[in-house]
């Protein structure tokens, strides 16, 4: 239901977590976050409210990057608990992604994966995405060639955001019927289901269009379409006030 990424020099953890009571407004079942710590992904997710998912952080402390994405699930494929609860990774564990909306073709997709002998280990609609941009980046795909490949996929409507371990540079999102805007900083940028997500850090923003896919680094945001073609993004100054 509610979607953060973020790449740049603060505390990931800190901007991601932020960003998701921001967007508490929106409601929610269930909280996640990923970052990306020397070549591995680092998660926590909790059903219940942002507080359980700050505990268990509490508890077992996350490293202090500065590249990491975060999710508020309004669940719709699979009952609010724990297994649920986004990012989902990979078989691998390479790739995190979170999600919102629905995956309609992902029956398909899971019976297909299945049958390569991917074990898939949540009710969602949104584990067939992580495995399959896994499959994408394990053959030697940059996060972004993987995004467009596998939106190409997908039926239904969607607001991707994912993370690799092996590229601790880049957050890659993509959008379908679902909104995502991005923040554009110095030395940073964001990622947003809506503009509360950053607009403490950012009010520069950029929306994007039907069928896009974004990725931000520290200095840089480049969009495409899913076949990999450059697109121009609107930008515009949020001017309201939270
Ligand atoms: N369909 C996904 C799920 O049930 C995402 C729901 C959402 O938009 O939060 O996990």
């Amino acid at each position: 239901c509610g979607i953060v990424g973020y790449v740049g020099h603060r505390s990931a953890q800190d901007v991601v977590v932020e960003g998701l009571r921001r967007l508490e407004y929106r409601g929610y079942d269930s909280a996640g976050v990923a970052l990306v710590e020397a070549g591995r992904i680092e998660w926590r997710k909790r059903a219940g409210k942002l507080a359980n998912l700050e505990k268990v952080i509490s508890e077992e402390p996350l490293p202090g990057t500065t590249i990491g994405i975060g999710h508020t699930r309004w669940a719709t494929h699979g009952a609010p608990n724990d297994r649920n609860a986004h990012p989902h990774l990979g078989h691998g564990r390479r790739v995190a992604v979170v999600h919102n909306g629905i995956i309609e073709n992902f029956d398909d997709l899971r019976a297909r994966l299945e049958d390569d002998d991917h074990h898939l280990v949540s009710e969602t609609d949104t584990e067939v995405a992580a495995h399959l941009l896994e499959l994408q980046v394990a053959s030697g795909e940059d996060l972004t060639t993987a995004m467009q490949r596998v939106c190409q996929m997908l039926e239904g409507a969607f607001t991707l955001v994912a993370v690799d371990a092996q590229d601790p540079d880049r957050v890659v999102a993509a959008r379908r019927n679902s909104p995502l805007v991005v923040g554009v900083g110095e030395g940073e940028n964001f990622l947003g289901s809506d503009v509360a997500a950053f607009i403490e850090h950012t009010r520069e923003a950029l929306e994007l269009g039907q069928d896009q896919v974004v990725t931000i680094t520290r200095d840089a945001v480049s969009v495409t379409d899913f076949a990999g073609r450059e697109v121009e993004a609107k930008a515009y100054h949020v001017d309201w006030d939270l």
